[in-house]
């Protein structure tokens, strides 16, 4: 219990407070909850120390009950059977399960500080109306009575998982809404992410003796003869998880896991758990210094880890990150089992300690995974990154541009028409998106901004904007039309060669902005005689410009390219005749959704 002590205490001094305005609530959880595996119920109670750390005073909060989205006829059921697409995380239709099938959650007995409060349930969201008002400053004890039934495995959690795993117990509990500087997030479960509000959890799970549980957190005491219950409920085992510092508290049992510890970098125990089953067995192992060698990856490219525990437990129905855990439906085949856990790995950066608002700013997320999964799966695989990872995320973006499907990136997660549109905006966009932004800035300044961002704005909820702000002031580019355009449109990017004339010994090059969105080009011309020289042309909004990289031997920076004017002339100082080619895009690094007319070569 002391070595927690300390770890919270230094978590919480390392800690900066990246603006002088932000807050952010605060909630300390201690859940009791009792396994009855034999007819997948449970229940529990829990206490809630809510620290109203905003200037606003509360006379309500809200809870997230998530499991009462597998019942049937729940806003999640109805909204799966009238999308305008499949939504392919689902192989299952909620309203054809048998009620010993469905999940529901419910709370009883709630009190603020021992006066019973009156609640109102809307399908995943209990609005709960304070006895007395939280004024700002102040703290309220919320104590509550929970029981529910766990359901066959549906979107992230439940029972008798894919992969044969008993109990997957992710948003599981009664879970307090975040309140933030962009307000109450109450958003209903309909399969999409999560937001959560900071805090302590202490948490004490009881199950039939058998089980292997894996959580969130430290375990800090699982022997029956300690617990002053564990007489009287001879035939269950107490597990009991302590996670200091964390949005969420996330669990998993199955009688048949086997729990391999394996020693990660910079002291980190990293667990894994896995079924005794002999088709997964090696490729368990085999991760398990994966796993090491992509977290020290990510320690020197993005920061460090700061817990002391990481989970990887097989588990859910896909790959789904939680605070200081991952749950993963994987194992037969080595190769996605890797890719998975680089991606969930990541998101330990990229939500577990960057905690942004999954519902609202998902591509933030989702994003940021996908590329430095992929850039820690290149790692581990010794694969060029580029192009070899980016070429699917580009290719899958300018793809749904084209479908007349997208929908800016500001929207909301549950309310995009077409759940191929929210996937492609949230992983191959968001991936685009940090691609770009190295393009613009230089790869150097790339690297910091990404360090600096997480130092700044760990253990909070950055927004959009922070990141943004972060790279402006590494790079000294401003940034405001590429967030702007790339998060608030379907602005495209499509520039062409418009035509190359001889003028006196010189060449002209005219280059068109075909699509709404601009971007600083480079353009590499290449010469018979073998020579290459790039011609950058900032473009004026950056109000700077990035460094001569270091692929670019002659690097000409010509005038900037002012957004009124579709047409731009730029002269090299050579007879068109000694010209081989001219390329707009040599990189591959612009997302432009023409690339036909991109590159000229000359006969
Ligand atoms: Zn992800």
């Amino acid at each position: 219990m002391r070595i927690i002590i300390v770890i919270i205490l230094c978590l919480f001094l390392t800690d900066k407070a990246h603006t002088q305005n932000y807050w952010q609530q605060n909630a300390d959880y201690k859940i009791n909850v009792d396994l009855n595996v034999k007819d997948n119920t449970y229940k529990g109670d829990q206490e809630i120390l809510y620290k109203n750390n905003s200037r606003d005073t509360l006379n309500k909060i809200f809870f997230h009950l998530y499991f009462n989205a597998f019942k049937v006829g729940s806003d999640m059921a109805v909204r799966l059977e009238n999308g305008d697409d499949k939504n392919k995380r689902f192989d299952i239709n909620i309203n054809d399960l048998r009620p010993e099938e469905e999940g529901f959650l419910n709370v009883t007995n709630l009190k603020q500080d021992e006066i019973k409060i009156e609640t109102y349930l809307s399908d995943t969201i209990l609005e709960v109306i304070l006895a007395n008002p939280l004024l700002p400053g102040e703290s309220s004890i919320f104590t509550m009575d929970f029981n529910g039934q766990v359901p066959i495995t549906i979107r992230r959690a439940g029972r008798d998982s894919p992969m044969g795993v008993k109990f997957s117990m992710a948003q599981w509990y009664p879970k307090i809404s975040e309140y933030d500087y962009e307000g109450w997030n109450t958003s209903p479960y309909h399969g999409r992410e999560f937001h959560g509000v900071w805090g302590n959890f202490d948490v004490t799970i009881k199950i039939d003796k058998d089980y292997i549980v894996a959580a969130s957190g430290y375990l800090q005491e699982s022997d029956p003869s300690n617990f002053k219950l564990g007489k009287k409920f001879g035939n269950k085992r107490i597990w009991n998880f302590v996670a200091p510092k964390v949005h969420d508290f996330t669990w998993a049992a199955d009688p048949e896991y086997i729990h391999d510890i394996y020693d990660g970098p910079n002291g980190v125990i990293l667990n894994f758990y896995y079924r005794n089953d002999p088709k997964i067995i090696d490729n368990w192992k085999t991760i398990q210094p994966v796993t090491a060698e992509i977290m020290k990856f990510f320690n020197e490219n993005i920061g460090m880890y700061p817990y002391k525990q990481y989970s990887v437990v097989q588990g859910g129905d896909g790959g789904m990150e939680y605070s200081m855990l991952t749950l993963i439906n994987d194992g037969e085949d080595l190769v996605p089992l890797v890719s998975v856990t680089s991606h969930e790995l990541a998101h330990a950066w990229f939500q577990g300690v960057l905690a942004t608002n999954e519902m609202k700013h998902y591509w933030m997320d989702e994003g940021s995974a996908s590329y430095f999964g992929d850039l820690g799966e290149s790692h581990v695989f010794n694969i060029d990154f580029h192009p070899f990872y980016t070429r699917n995320a580009y290719r899958d973006y300018i793809s749904l541009a084209k479908s007349g499907q997208e929908m800016p990136m500001t929207t909301n997660a549950n309310r995009f028409k077409y759940n191929r549109a929210y996937e492609d905006a949230a992983y191959d966009k968001g991936f685009v998106f940090l691609s770009q932004l190295k393009y613009i800035i230089g790869d150097k300044e790339f690297i910091e901004t990404i360090k600096n961002y997480f130092d700044t704005y760990k253990f909070t909820h950055p927004l959009p904007n922070d990141l943004r702000r972060i790279a402006e002031q590494t790079s000294g580019i401003l940034l405001n039309w590429y967030l702007t355009d790339w998060t608030n449109t379907t602005n495209q990017i499509n520039y062409a060669i418009d035509k190359v004339e001889q003028s006196s010994g010189k060449s002209k090059v005219t280059i068109e902005r075909i699509g709404l969105m601009p971007m600083p080009l480079e353009i590499l011309v290449k010469y018979k005689n073998g020579n290459e020289e790039y011609y950058y042309i900032p473009i004026s909004l950056m109000r700077g410009e990035k460094k001569q990289p270091n692929y670019a031997e002659n690097w000409i920076q010509v005038k900037d390219w002012s957004w009124a004017h579709k047409k731009y002339s730029f002269e090299i100082d050579s007879k068109l005749e000694s010209i081989e080619s001219i390329d707009l895009n040599p990189t591959g690094l612009i997302a432009d959704t023409d690339s036909s007319n991109d590159k000229i070569i000359f006969e």
